[in-house]
This record gives C-alpha cells, sequence and structure tokens, in this order.
C-alpha cells in the first residue's frame, strides 16, 4: 500500500491520507497514534486546541520513525493570533510535540469579527522563514478571507482545511483553491458521523459493487476528488479499514452520484460555519 504524495503550492509533498484526532482523548493519544503509525499512517493531524499534542509526541518519540518519513500539521488557536502569540503558541507545540519543525502550521480559524487572520498569517509566514514550520496554510477560511490573506502578505496558503463531506462539498471556496493553487483538507470527512451518510443508496450501491465499506467509500471519494483527508478513528481495525481504500476505482456515475448529495443550500454542514466563530 502506497498513499499518494500531493506537491503544495511551495514544492513540499504531503501524504493525501492521514490520521486526524480531534477528540481523541489526552490519554488515548499515545495509543491511538502508535496504533496508527504501526498500520502505515504517516500523517497526523492535530491542534493546540485538542490538548493532545503531548500524546502525538510520545507515539513519534516511540515509534523509532525517521522524522522525514512523517508529515506533523498542528494549528494555531483562536485567542493567539495578535502581536508576538504565534511565536510563542508555536514553540509550545513543538515542545509538546517534540519536534524542532512542524510539517504543516495553519491558523485554526479566522475568527473574522476580531480582524486578525492577515496578521496572524503573516506571522506564520515569519514562522516558515525561521524554519519552524515547512508549510503554511489556514482552516476554516472563506473566500473573502483567502482574498484579503493572498492581496495583504503576499503569499498564498499551501492549503485550507476546512469541513468537507458528501452533504456539505462547498463549492464556493473548493473552486477558488482550485484556481489559486491552495488544496483542500477536508475535515469531518466522513460527516462525524452526524447523519447517515453510509446508508444512502450513492454510498451503500458502491460499497456492494467494490466490495468495500461504505466508510471505504467515501474515503475513496474524498481521494479520487483531489482532497487531503484524515478521518479519525481511536480503533485500531477502523484505521486499517480507513487506510485500505487504494484497491478500486469509482466510476463516473459512482462519483456523481456522491456529488449529488450536496443539496447545495448549506444546510449539509454539521460543524460552525466561519462566520459565527469568534
Ligand atoms: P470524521 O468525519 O473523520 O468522523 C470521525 C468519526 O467517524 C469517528 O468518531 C468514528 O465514529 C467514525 N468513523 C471513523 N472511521 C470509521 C469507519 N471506518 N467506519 C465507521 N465509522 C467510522 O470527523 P473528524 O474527526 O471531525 O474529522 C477528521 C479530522 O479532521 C479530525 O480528527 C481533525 O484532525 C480534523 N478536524 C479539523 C477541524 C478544523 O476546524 N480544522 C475540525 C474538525 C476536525
Amino acid at each position: 500500500m502506497t498513499i499518494p504524495l500531493i506537491t503544495l503550492n511551495d514544492g513540499h509533498t504531503i501524504p493525501q491520507l492521514g490520521c486526524g484526532v480531534f477528540k481523541v482523548d489526552p490519554a488515548d493519544t499515545e495509543r491511538t497514534v502508535s496504533d496508527a503509525l504501526e498500520v502505515g499512517y504517516r500523517h497526523i493531524d492535530t491542534a493546540a486546541i485538542y490538548g493532545n499534542e503531548a500524546g502525538v509526541g510520545a507515539a513519534i518519540a516511540k515509534s523509532g520513525i525517521a522524522r522525514d518519513e512523517l508529515f506533523i500539521t498542528t494549528k494555531l488557536w483562536n485567542d493567539r493570533h495578535d502581536g508576538d502569540e504565534p511565536n510563542k503558541a508555536i514553540a509550545e507545540s513543538l515542545e509538546k510535540l517534540g519536534l524542532e519543525q512542524v510539517d504543516l502550521y495553519l491558523v485554526h480559524w479566522p475568527t473574522p469579527a476580531k480582524d486578525n487572520y492577515v496578521h496572524a498569517f503573516a506571522k506564520l509566514v515569519e514562522l516558515r522563514e525561521q524554519g519552524l514550520t515547512r508549510s503554511i496554510g489556514v482552516s476554516n477560511h472563506l473566500v473573502p478571507h483567502l482574498e484579503r490573506i493572498v492581496a495583504e502578505t503576499g503569499v498564498t496558503p499551501a492549503v485550507n482545511q476546512i469541513e468537507l463531506h458528501p452533504a456539505y462539498q462547498q463549492r464556493e471556496v473548493t473552486t477558488w483553491a482550485a484556481d489559486h493553487g491552495i488544496r483542500i483538507e477536508a475535515w469531518g470527512p466522513l460527516g462525524q458521523g452526524k447523519y447517515d451518510l453510509f446508508g444512502t443508496p450513492a454510498v451503500a450501491d458502491a460499497a456492494t459493487a467494490h466490495g468495500k465499506t461504505p466508510a471505504q467509500i467515501v474515503i475513496g471519494w474524498h481521494l479520487q476528488k483531489g482532497n487531503i483527508v484524515f478521518p479519525k478513528s481511536v480503533r485500531i481495525e477502523r484505521l486499517r479499514e480507513n487506510l485500505d481504500v487504494f484497491d478500486f476505482t469509482l466510476t463516473d456515475t459512482e462519483l456523481s452520484a456522491i456529488d449529488a448529495l450536496d443539496p447545495q443550500d448549506g444546510s449539509g454542514r454539521v460543524g460552525t460555519h466561519p462566520e459565527e466563530l469568534n
């Protein structure tokens, strides 16, 4: 099994499939990430606010896997956009992770009412220049936020990590990102289990046709769309299942049937709207 590498707009590569640790209990994180590394994941997505960077770091340290084989993402939390707070925040994250550099550092949310996300991203540009992160990007940013960041810093983020799953495909921001060379990382790729995605005929029929599970079909749909994904599970059998997605290809008809699951009125969203978190 070889996980495809995607080349970002800064020339660095990222494994297209990884493991996310949102809501993984800090006490359970080392074991979960150790299991993930054991079954073959090399890309881990965490965040300062998840409170489990130390567990990720402990698993990395114990794994013995060479640093350059791993891809580690963490994120700047919303209360640390101002002044030199991003410098302090990344230092704290690196300490917990036991790393000298992360592979990707993201502004977690734009918190637009505070109007400091452009400053936060400009600080990330400095952190990249200092070698504390290899690539930089944003998360939960909409088109107006991206436009301002690019116009005011002159730097295009490598990725935008947004809620994206079949019922909520965010066509406006994904189209803008594609036009500007920004890769999409899809969070909540399985809809966080919050609606009956797996029982819908578009997914269930493809699962039967390919002899795969519904979760594998949805992950395959993301991969064929070019999304970077890191579904979360704390169960080793599901970690294995979510990685076993490279032996089938969805047909154009199957892809279109899943594309059609988005009501396109925003009602498929399961998480917070970026304009509403401040
Ligand atoms: P997800 O869509 O990955 O759903 C996770 C849930 O799906 C799990 O709790 C589990 O119950 C279920 N699941 C996983 N594998 C399964 C399988 N094979 N079969 C059946 N059910 C399965 O949601 P998520 O964890 O929110 O998103 C993935 C990652 O995205 C997170 O762990 C985190 O790293 C990232 N994320 C980022 C943000 C952000 O604001 N940037 C927000 C949420 C999540």
